[in-house]
């Protein structure tokens, strides 16, 4: 079965083509500058060198219509006709608190996905163009969504609510949703299949460290606590977002300093974070420049970044009474050794070990790096959420095979 994997942001749609069950990626691409001045696209196929074509691309329609006749090229493409696609599977962000798994894409999905553009105005909507178009360029075949927030469905009701006057969940839905879900559910199964043990028997925490951070407590299978609330801003400190913090301060700013909500919004968004403490960059690979080169504060945003996280690794623990295994993932899990070597730090009162120099040798590749004797396994596993989108999709469009 063939799979075409869509992720469309605000000017950008990121494919990938799998041939399932064999998880082989036939074809990947980025088109970017979408509705700007010079489009470009930048596709890939197997065993082919890369190509770039720049084009006027006004819209997402306007946009896959390009990405479907670049995968069937004759040259180029890794279908011969776009008939042969199977089934797409689109990444969206909110799902809010209907969608508990992915699902294929009905009248209803689309209402769903449309009511949380106003919680997740930067996503929602590009998800929702790239379902459109893929619905008008491949009528007849089935679309799959798979949401961020799904997996954090099962978190219970005393862990998803905050302690505000009830009326604002009943009337407004306002509570924990939490993101990054599918990364979060890859890397655990994924955990739980280096291991070689199933993933219901443990208990787990993903540290997704990206631009944007997240940590998610699983037991059992299933996320029973993540750090990304409401919104996106919430929990650990990310590249520009503040994560938790005070809710005073906000208040006491916009206060003080005469801003508006939408300006407040805007600094914990995008001035804080690495950014707004080190004043270098949000980029942690700067952050790192700037601290080998002697600067304070970058050496500052690294402690903070990494205390919070360290809080909640105890914390998650206490929800789950104990731990089996912590996994690094994302473009800073995934690289930074120093990092992990930082937080996992004087954790052996948990039962964590790590190997220092299996952890040193690690970069962006599966691999354990506690000790042989370290009660909680420490383990990097670089995401794949296109691939975990591809499974689900497969699962889901072969199950509406099997019952035509
Ligand atoms: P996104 O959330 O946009 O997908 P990524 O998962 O690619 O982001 O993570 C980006 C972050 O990973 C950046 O802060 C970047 O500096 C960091 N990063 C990438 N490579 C390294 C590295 N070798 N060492 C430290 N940080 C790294």
């Amino acid at each position: 079965m063939k799979i075409l994997v869509i992720n469309s942001g605000s000017s950008s749609i990121k494919y990938q083509l799998f041939s399932m069950p064999q998880e082989k990626i036939l074809a990947r691409g980025l088109l970017e500058r979408i509705g700007l001045s010079c489009s470009v696209l930048h596709h890939s196929r197997e065993g082919n060198s890369e190509l770039e074509i720049s084009k006027q691309i006004r819209n997402h329609h306007q946009g896959l219509k390009v990405v479907l006749e670049v995968l069937s090229h004759p040259e180029y493409g890794a279908v011969e006709d776009i008939d042969e696609i199977d089934a797409v599977g689109h990444r969206v962000v909110h799902g809010g608190e209907k969608y508990t798994a992915s699902c294929l894409v009905d009248d209803d999905l689309v209402s769903t996905v449309r009511e949380f553009c106003e919680l997740a105005p930067l996503h929602n909507p590009h998800n929702l163009a790239g379902i459109e178009a893929c619905q008008k360029l491949l009528p007849s075949v089935p679309q799959v969504a798979v949401f961020d927030t799904a997996f954090h469905q099962s978190i219970a009701d005393h862990a998803y609510l905050y302690a505000i006057p009830y009326l604002y969940y009943e009337k407004y839905r306002v509570r924990r949703y939490g993101f990054h879900g599918t990364s979060h559910r890859y890397v655990a199964l994924r955990a739980a299949q280096i291991l070689g043990q199933p993933l219901t028997d443990l208990r787990v925490i993903t540290c997704h460290l990206g631009n944007g951070c997240s940590i998610t407590a699983v037991k059992g299978g299933k996320s029973v606590e993540t750090s990304m609330g409401f919104t996106p801003l919430e929990g650990l400190v990310m590249g520009t977002r503040s994560g938790d913090l005070d809710p005073a301060v906000a208040f006491y700013l916009m206060e003080k300093l005469g801003l508006s909500a939408s300006q407040m919004k805007q600094i914990l968004n995008k001035k804080s974070g690495l950014l707004g403490v080190s004043e270098v960059s949000n980029d942690m690979r700067d952050i790192w420049k700037a601290k080998e080169a002697g600067n304070p504060r970058a050496d500052l945003s690294l402690r903070i970044f990494w205390h919070r996280l360290k809080k909640y690794i105890g914390a998650y623990a206490a929800v789950m009474n104990g731990l089996d295994a912590l996994i690094f993932t994302a473009g800073i899990g995934e690289n930074d050794c120093q990092t992990r070597e930082k937080v996992c730090q004087g954790m052996d009162y948990l039962g964590i070990e790590i190997d220092k120099d299996r952890n040193a040798a690690i970069q962006g590749e599966e691999a354990v790096i506690s000790t042989d004797s370290s009660r909680v396994k420490v383990l990097v596993v670089p995401t794949n959420e296109e691939l975990m989108i591809a499974q689900d999709t497969y699962q889901i469009a072969k199950g509406k095979t099997e019952g035509q």
